[in-house]
């Protein structure tokens, strides 16, 4: 697949960061006056698609429960799966674990759906203060959205063939092209290019714009 740049965006500033900048970055932001709240920071990636990964805050009083509902938003709900975070690869944390029994550098897995399962890996990145609000979790910073070239014309592609995915890498059309392709083979089964690791998966469609950078404003 094309497009494993690390770069992302700043979800305060615009600014264009790197995953690995990111932290140093974001502490430039921290809250420091008034009515503030202390948060842990929180990084999400994907351990086999290295270019999604997005930072996060989420209160130290809030649970894992807060992290997977804030998870699901973003990037991976299709049709209401089960999902669990584990200490290594096998046990299992409850979901009612209050975010302040973590430590920083402490990392844990993540499964969302255990048939198609995408799976994450979180690292708690110590403690940030924010400005008093509700939100259990905020989008701090995430990836550029990956391009992907139309298989046929080389444009910018729009739609992932599913049955192509499952074969090799050339899964990605225009909208024009996809018509053609699926008339030329015996594909059926298509989702849309989206910014997120569950891209292409069971019936994932994406956040629906939500969190896009436009949308945000801190
Ligand atoms: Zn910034
Ligand atoms: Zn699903
Ligand atoms: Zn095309
Ligand atoms: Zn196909």
């Amino acid at each position: 697949m094309a497009g494993k740049s690390t770069k992302g965006i700043c979800y305060f500033c615009g600014k264009s960061i790197t995953k690995a900048g990111a932290k140093k970055h974001l502490m430039t932001h921290e809250c420091t006056v008034g009515d503030k709240q202390a948060c842990m920071l929180v990084k999400v990636e994907s351990p086999y698609l290295k270019e999604y990964w997005l930072y996060a805050d989420i209160p130290l009083t809030s649970t894992l429960k807060s992290l997977d509902t804030f998870l699901r938003d973003i990037w991976l709900e299709c049709c209401g799966h089960l999902s669990a975070f584990y200490w290594g690869r096998y046990d299992k944390i409850a979901f009612s674990s209050k975010i302040s029994s973590f430590s920083e550098g402490d990392t844990l897995s993540y499964e969302y759906d255990f048939g198609s399962t995408t799976d994450l890996k979180i690292t708690f990145m110590g403690t940030y203060f924010r400005k008093k609000q509700r939100a259990h979790a905020n989008l701090l910073a995430r990836n550029d959205a990956p391009e992907y070239k139309c298989a046929l014309c080389g444009k910018l592609a729009q739609i992932v063939c599913v049955d192509c995915m499952y074969e090799d890498d050339n899964c990605f059309y225009c909208e024009e092209c996809i018509e053609k392709h699926m008339d030329e083979s015996d594909h059926e089964f298509t989702l849309p290019v989206v910014n997120s690791p569950r891209m292409g998966v069971c019936g994932y469609e994406g956040d629906g714009g939500k969190y896009d950078f436009k949308k945000i404003l801190y």
